[in-house]
Formats: C-alpha cells, sequence, structure tokens
C-alpha cells in the first residue's frame, strides 16, 4: 500500500519536529513547513493524504491557506489551534477543515483523530462505496442516538437526556475509540467560550453513566485516568 502522506504546517519548531518525530514513528511520510505561503504552494503541488495546519503562521495566516488551498482541491485538513483562539475554530470549520485540536494536545489525541480523518476521507471518496451509516444515527451495541429527533434509545426504551447530556454522549460516539480529554469535551459540549470547571464534564458523564450504564448493566464509558473518557467500539 502507497504511504501516507502529512504535510505538517507549524512554525514553532520545537513542536514540530516533536510531532514530526511521532508521525514518522507511525509509519507515516511527512513534509514539513513553518510558512503559510510556502505551505499552500506545497498543498497545492503535491497531492498529500492530509494537512495539518497551524494558524498563526508566517508568510501567511493558516485560515487563508485553508480558504485557498480548498478552492483548489479537497484534502482533510486538521487545524492545530490555540487554547483560546475561538473565532479560529469556528472560521476553521466554516471553511472546511474537517477537524482541529486544541494546543497543547495529547498526542494520542491528535494521532487518533488523524485516523479518523484519514478513515472518513477514504471511505468517502472511495468510489467502490462502502455502506454508509444511516444518516444521524449513531449507534453502541442496543444503544442508538438519533440526532434528527433529538433521541436516544437503548433496545426499545427511550432515554430522557438534557441538552448537555446529549450533546456529550453524541461528541463520545461520534469519537468512539478516541480518548476525549476533559477540555475537549468541556469545548464541545458547554461551548467554546464556557468558563468555569472542567470537572463539570465529571458531573455529567456521571449522570449518562446513571442513566444508562446503571439501568442497563452495561459498561458504555471508559474512564482513561489522567486523561478522560472513552466509548469503545467493541462491546
Ligand atoms: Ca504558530
Amino acid at each position: 500500500m502507497k504511504e501516507t502522506q502529512i504535510l505538517l504546517v507549524e512554525d514553532e519548531e520545537k513542536l514540530a519536529r516533536f510531532v514530526e518525530l511521532e508521525l514518522l514513528h507511525e509509519g507515516y511520510n511527512v513534509t514539513k513547513s513553518g510558512n503559510g505561503r510556502e505551505a499552500l504552494d506545497l498543498a497545492l503541488q503535491e497531492n498529500y493524504d492530509l494537512i495539518l495546519l497551524d494558524i498563526m503562521l508566517p508568510g501567511l495566516n493558516g485560515l487563508e491557506v485553508l480558504r485557498r488551498l480548498l478552492r483548489e482541491k479537497e484534502v482533510p485538513v486538521i487545524l492545530l489551534t490555540a487554547r483560546d483562539a475561538v473565532m479560529d475554530k469556528v472560521s476553521g470549520l466554516d471553511a472546511g477543515a474537517v477537524d482541529y485540536i486544541t494546543k497543547p494536545f495529547a498526542i494520542e489525541e491528535l494521532l487518533a483523530r488523524i485516523r479518523v480523518a484519514l478513515k472518513l476521507h477514504r471511505s468517502t471518496s472511495g468510489k467502490s462505496g462502502t455502506p454508509v451509516q444511516e444518516e444521524g444515527i449513531l449507534s453502541w451495541g442496543e444503544l442508538t442516538l438519533d440526532e434528527l429527533r433529538h433521541r436516544v434509545r437503548y433496545g426499545g426504551h427511550e432515554i430522557s437526556l438534557t441538552n448537555r447530556e446529549f450533546l456529550m454522549l453524541k461528541t463520545l460516539l461520534e469519537n468512539k475509540d478516541i480518548v476525549l480529554s476533559r477540555d475537549t469535551l468541556l469545548d464541545r459540549v458547554c461551548g467554546y467560550d464556557f468558563v468555569g470547571e472542567t470537572n463539570i464534564v465529571d458531573v455529567y458523564i456521571r449522570y449518562l453513566r446513571s442513566k444508562i450504564d446503571d439501568v442497563f448493566g452495561v459498561k458504555m464509558i471508559h474512564t482513561v485516568r489522567g486523561v478522560g473518557y472513552v466509548i469503545k467500539s467493541e462491546i
């Protein structure tokens, strides 16, 4: 199989070097650039399978790189954003980035996001067409979450969740097998501008467990000590 080519655009040399080593270790082929203009040229000339794109860059801002690039070709882009750069995340996703990760990040989370982005891209761009999951339905064993109808069921039983519990469950199900940090969950569930303690995440996890795990005698949500939470695809 052809090697997966990743373009890493990051001007913080130490971070770039660290991520590059991890990617190489995972068997990816890596090209590095610390300049937005150079990165855009590279991305337009070469066919990368995925691009990791910092936003604050010399030469050309990452969001501008993203916009100009996606006008020309389709490629999955994961943004590397600063903790407090709310508008960058929103604008980046609006501009067509498939995902973002907030710095500082755990390398395992970045690697997992890369795997998911590559998998999704391959399955949507592949002509042979693997069966697509029913629109708006996420599932785990007997559990189904219906995004459009805002409904969660286990077997035939309806589970009543608050908005934030629903969002938390949806986020975990969308990222099956990826350990999500409390910060990430907080971002996704409470919004980028939420000010408060990250332990609110633990509170919602507890509610979800009491409504699902405890009631149906399953172990859906796993705690990864010191990191965060995960729903595993295998039951
Ligand atoms: Ca930067």
